[in-house]
């Protein structure tokens, strides 16, 4: 496998990669796995130091079924398709998914009366397992959920996942294919030349038979380098709370309003690392770096979770975060190819791109296919990474008595709130795309994401990413001594 923090050497003997994808998102990564697939040679430029480090780490983390999409939309389509093919890459790699089911309660008259209607719009999308039910089955479904529910819609195939293992097992994949991760590498300009284009990035250039563009919040920016003045991105932030673990009896299944025109509104959710989760607001703004959360978000928040479930307002809030939707003036996915210049577009991945991400990725080869690109496949692929499983619902490395017995360092549990072990950790610093950060060591392990935020931890979990997870600084054994 390759993880190339730096692109090749510049142009005079360089390497010509067949595909170039920018930006190392969920949809990025997918992508390259996708194409590595095939007799391609990959590289997947990014701007920042880690894979999955934009809006793919800050979101909801529902696992869609597409129930509500607009029918007939390629985002339809493609949330269908990505829930089935996720799911399934979810259970090969150890990805953790917990299949919660969804209620879509209704508090007004009004709301009520459009439950037919939204199980209508399931069937169109393909989606037959909706039921409405009445008040007294919603309470014994949650029996914590605040007074004055007069219905609601069964969504049971709506399912939590881990956002921060997906685009990283995606990309590991597309590395262990031959893949080249270019990290540090934010593309400012781009040639297009008659046998290739020269991408400039702040790392060097890079050069590519074909180029595509699925940068997320930056796809407007990288469109406008090939010529194109077609979109524009508009962040479009979503901030949320994560109350403690203790909270988590009171919310079993993920908990969603009734969509009004102004957007799908806040829910609440059971997190898959055993805590609760109440947002997002939604607030277009300028600015594509504005990830930090308000107190008026804050407020607003708080005020929605009395409603949902009172007694969730009696439990602490552990952290806050926002992510920023890359919304577009359109209601669908804009997935184009530029046949001439060998570019292709995969913007307007607004608020389910976790989930349709492997089906974004099959329709970018199917699209490259048609466009003359010649696609053969590989004859054996490596088998797909074996992820950590960091989801609280499955047994975790401290849990594990014939782990710890085989490497004590399984056994010493660094930080304490989300029980991560040293094991874990130096795992992480020797895995094929390693941390760059404590938050990426958090992304990968869990580490200092409890409620002390890393005040207790905070200093071990340092040192040892200081010696980037070699153990013996802290005197500890890595295999068992006899
Ligand atoms: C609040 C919120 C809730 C959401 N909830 C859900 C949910 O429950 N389920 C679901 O399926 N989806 C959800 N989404 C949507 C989902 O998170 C996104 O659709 C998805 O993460 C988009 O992935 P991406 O790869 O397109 O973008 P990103 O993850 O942002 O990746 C784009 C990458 O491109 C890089 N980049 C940008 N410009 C350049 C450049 N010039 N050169 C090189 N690299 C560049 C960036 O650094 C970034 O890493 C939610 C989103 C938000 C904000």
């Amino acid at each position: 496998m390759t993880a190339a923090t730096v692109p090749p050497a510049p142009p005079g003997g360089q390497t010509t990669y067949d595909i170039a994808v920018i930006g190392a998102g969920v949809v990025g990564a997918a992508i390259a796995r996708e194409l590595a697939g095939y007799q391609v040679t990959v590289a997947l430029v990014e701007a920042r130091s880690d894979v999955g480090d934009g809006t793919s780490k800050a979101n909801t983390a529902i696992l869609h079924t597409g129930y509500d999409a607009k029918p007939g939309t390629l985002e339809s389509r493609l949330v269908r398709r990505g829930h089935q093919l996720l799911g399934d890459y979810a259970a090969r790699t150890g990805i953790p998914v917990e299949r919660t089911g969804a209620l879509l309660v209704a508090w007004t008259q009004e709301e009520l009366d459009a439950l037919p209607g939204l199980k209508a719009k399931a069937e169109q999308n393909g989606y037959d397992r909706c039921q409405i039910i009445g008040a007294s089955q919603v309470y014994q479904e949650l029996p914590h959920l605040g007074v004055g529910a007069l219905g609601a819609l069964t969504v049971p195939d709506e399912s939590i996942i881990c956002t921060w293992t997906v685009p990283l097992a995606l990309a590991t994949d597309a590395c262990l294919r031959g893949t080249e991760l270019l990290l540090n590498a934010r593309v400012e300009g781009a040639d297009v030349k008659d046998d290739a284009t020269v991408l400039h990035t702040t790392a060097g250039e890079v050069r590519a038979r074909y180029v595509i563009n699925a940068a997320g919040l930056g796809c407007d920016t990288v469109d406008r380098l090939f010529g194109y003045e077609r979109f524009t991105v508009t962040p479009r932030r979503g901030e949320l709370l994560v109350f403690d673990k203790q909270a988590r009896p009171l919310v079993n299944r993920i908990v969603l309003p009734v969509p009004t025109k102004l957007g799908k509104g806040v829910l609440v959710s059971p997190t898959i690392y055993g805590n609760v989760m109440l947002g997002p607001t939604a607030e277009d703004l300028p600015d594509k770096t504005a990830t930090g959360t308000s107190e008026t978000g804050f407020e607003f928040l708080l005020r929605k979770g009395e409603k949902l479930i009172p007694d969730l307002l009696c439990e602490e809030v552990t952290a806050s975060y926002a992510g920023l939707r890359a919304a577009i003036n359109r209601d669908d996915y804009l997935i184009d190819a530029d046949h001439d210049l060998r570019y292709l577009l995969v913007a307007g991945i607004r608020s389910t791109g976790l989930t349709s991400a492997m089906a974004v990725a099959e329709h970018v080869r199917d699209l490259l296919t048609k466009a003359g690109l010649d696609l053969t496949p590989r004859g054996q692929l490596p088998d797909p990474p074996q992820m950590p499983n960091i989801g609280e619902n499955f047994t975790r490395p401290y849990q594990d008595a014939a782990r710890i017995a085989a490497d004590h360092a399984y056994g010493r549990v660094v930080c304490f709130c989300e029980r991560v072990t040293a094991g874990e950790i130096r795992d992480a610093y020797r895995s094929p795309i390693p941390p760059r950060d404590l938050n990426g060591l958090r992304r990968r392990t869990r580490a200092i994401n409890g409620r002390c935020q890393g005040f207790y931890c905070g200093a071990e979990v340092l040192a040892l990413a200081g010696s980037r997870g070699d153990l013996t600084p802290l005197g500890l054994a890595t295999q068992k001594t006899r």
